[in-house]
């Protein structure tokens, strides 16, 4: 069963990749939440040529990804988990459950260290919040994530499955609560208590640094609660909110050539603990 559910691994992630967004890109067609003034056209094919650069530079820059590391670390029998007696279900809850805790974890670390905020603000440039928006990461960035993500792999030994599961779904979640889509209200403030929703998720896009500063979770909503970084809502609303950081706000900006050098490019202003403009 889980020989056969890893050696469909590429197939699975792309499926659902594939279906995740389509069907996104169709639910901001029949519900958008925000009217775009950018065409799509530019950003979609600036943004979906970074996921294949993306992926590209990811396989072709480790020997082993973490779904790989998972099964030699089960293998060798590495790793904390394996101290204790757990059934294996709860050994995949609990690897999950980490996963999500460290992703939010370094996700505050590169809004706070200003060399790492330069590679992650490149996902905060983009000038309107949707589908695409939640795969626009700096292929620097993509990368040290997966080395974070294989020291934990490897010092947890967590079951491959739940690696597999875990970045499965933490791609799905990425593109729905990047969503351009208008969620009922009630049905949204349900629903944040479980997962990341697009309204909780868009104001950590606002050009309001407090307001960017803030809601880091990806997936699970629990932890921006729990330790602090928790907004509710955008102060000027869904519909009046400014998306983007105050740099690189031309169009041009959204080019992936321009996109690779934005780390480069003018002061590291805007993270975390940049207290200048940290007003309410
Ligand atoms: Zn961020
Ligand atoms: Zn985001």
């Amino acid at each position: 069963m889980v020989e056969t559910l890893l050696a469909q691994e590429p197939m699975l992630r792309l499926s659902v990749f594939l279906s995740v967004l389509v069907g996104m890109a169709l639910w901001e067609l029949a519900a958008p939440c925000r009217r775009q003034e950018i065409p799509r056209v530019i950003r979609w094919t600036n943004n979906l040529g970074l996921v294949v650069l993306d992926t590209i530079i990811l396989r072709l820059s480790f020997p082993i990804l973490a779904v790989g590391l998972a099964l030699m670390a089960e293998d060798r029998g590495w790793g904390l988990l394996t101290l204790f007696d757990l059934p294996f279900w709860l050994m995949v809850l609990v690897s999950i459950i980490v996963l999500d805790l460290v992703i939010y974890l370094s996700h505050v670390m590169f809004h706070a260290v200003p060399a790492l905020w330069r590679l992650h603000r490149m996902h905060h440039a983009d000038l309107e919040f949707d589908v695409t928006t939640g795969l626009r990461f700096h292929p620097i960035e993509i990368l040290l994530s997966m080395v974070i993500k294989l020291a934990v792999v490897a010092a947890l030994g967590a079951p491959a499955v739940a690696v597999l599961i875990f970045e499965v779904i933490l791609n799905a979640t990425a593109m729905f609560n990047h969503a351009n889509i208008r969620l009922p209200k009630g049905v949204d403030r349900v629903l944040r208590w479980i997962i990341v929703t697009p309204d909780m998720h868009r104001v950590h896009h606002s050009v309001v640094p407090v307001e960017t500063n803030s809601n880091f979770g990806f997936n699970l909503p629990w932890w921006d609660r729990l330790l602090g970084t928790y907004r509710a809502q955008p102060k000027a609303g869904h519909d009046g909110m400014t998306i983007g950081i105050e740099q690189f706000r031309t169009p041009r900006d959204l080019w992936l050539d321009r996109m690779l050098i934005q780390p480069l490019r003018g002061p590291a202003s805007g993270g975390a603990l940049d207290s200048k403009k940290d007003t309410e």
